[in-house]
């Protein structure tokens, strides 16, 4: 089916928003990406439910996106649909305290639509003297987008504050499933493996502190970020999971590879595990210094190197 087809049928159907033809660039902090045939905006649940079983009767390849913060999209784009969650998938509500399923003793919780930014719940959280989510206050994904991931910081990662998800599994039923289903991994889970369910909000369990305090360690943390990552250049964060036995970033400074630039893909003078965008720089190029940096490093250590970023398109 052409994306002109598609995208007259969905509009007719969806109350969010539907685009032909998308620039990827305009969604990925990467500022990279070739367009997508169709990118949707979903306005709720129902709005959700109703473009992925439109999409699958009509056999028409999808991709959920949280904030396009750990994505590098190929410069011919995306062909099939983005869906990017927003509207009503955004919520932030500030729940009871009560008992946790995890047997972590009694927690305040917090649900979040998996759209919603990982910095806005958790100034939300310290605002209400919420502890738990300090060291993801500088973490620019959407919560689905981090819980997937099992994002992290500073020793601490989604794993020790997700108490359970409600996802949209391929069939189109709704399930919700505790922490201890999802298979918590070094930046990942077996969500992201699987591909087939979509994250739809996720309960966080955090514990009540003096607010003050709380908001004195995420500025701590911001701060120490700010001084040491390059936030002023699109980036998609670290490239490369950390290899056991070192910083991925420490073998790529002690390779020589600060400042090695291929087109305008840059592996950043400031913290060398970020590979920068200089202006225009190109899916290929980061591809190319993303395997320049691995053969390099392997040479000089023996020592390979796993992306973290997804690589998605073709
Ligand atoms: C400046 C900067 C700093 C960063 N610092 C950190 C850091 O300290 N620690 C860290 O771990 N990461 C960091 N990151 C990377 C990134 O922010 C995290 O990996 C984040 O969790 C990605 O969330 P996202 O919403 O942007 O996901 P996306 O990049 O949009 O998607 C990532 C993956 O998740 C899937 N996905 C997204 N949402 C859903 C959903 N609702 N349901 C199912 N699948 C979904 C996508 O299909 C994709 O496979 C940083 C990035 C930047 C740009």
């Amino acid at each position: 089916m052409e994306p002109e087809q598609v995208f007259s049928a969905l509009r007719t159907v969806l109350k969010g928003e539907v685009r032909i033809r998308e620039p990827m660039r305009n969604h990925t902090s990467f500022r990279i990406g070739g367009p997508a045939d169709i990118f949707i905006v979903p306005y709720n649940l129902d709005d959700l439910r109703v473009a992925v079983s439109w999409l699958r009767e009509h056999h028409i390849d999808f991709i959920v996106i949280g904030n396009g913060t750990n994505l590098l999209v190929s410069d011919n784009g995306i062909r099939g649909a983005v869906i990017k969650l927003g509207g009503t998938l955004n919520e932030i509500e500030i729940g009871e305290e009560g008992q946790d399923g995890r047997e972590r003793g009694r927690c305040a919780s917090i649900m979040a639509g998996a759209g919603a930014l990982l910095p806005h719940v958790a100034r939300r959280a310290a605002e209400h003297g919420l502890a738990g989510l300090e060291f993801a206050g500088g973490i620019p994904g959407s919560v689905g987008g981090a819980t997937v991931m099992n994002a992290g910081a500073y020793g601490c990662s989604m794993q020790d504050v997700v108490a359970g998800v409600l996802i949209l599994r391929e069939d189109g039923t709704l399930m919700n499933l505790d922490a201890a289903n999802l298979g918590f991994r070094n930046r990942g889970t077996k969500l992201l493996d699987d591909g087939t369910s979509i994250v739809i909000s996720v309960r966080l369990c955090l514990v009540k502190e003096d607010r003050d305090q709380i908001i004195e360690r995420t500025e701590r943390l911001l701060a120490e970020r700010a001084s040491k990552q390059p936030l002023s250049s699109p980036s998609a964060g670290c490239v490369f999971k950390n290899p056991s036995g070192g910083g991925a970033g420490r073998y790529i400074d002690a390779a020589g590879l600060k400042g090695l630039r291929i087109g305008d893909a840059q592996v950043s003078p400031k913290h060398a595990n970020f590979i920068i965008n200089l202006g225009n720089a190109k899916a290929s190029d980061v591809m190319a210094l993303m395997e320049e940096v691995r053969l390099r490093v392997f040479e000089r250590f023996g020592v390979v190197l796993e992306p973290e970023i997804r690589v998605i398109g073709g």
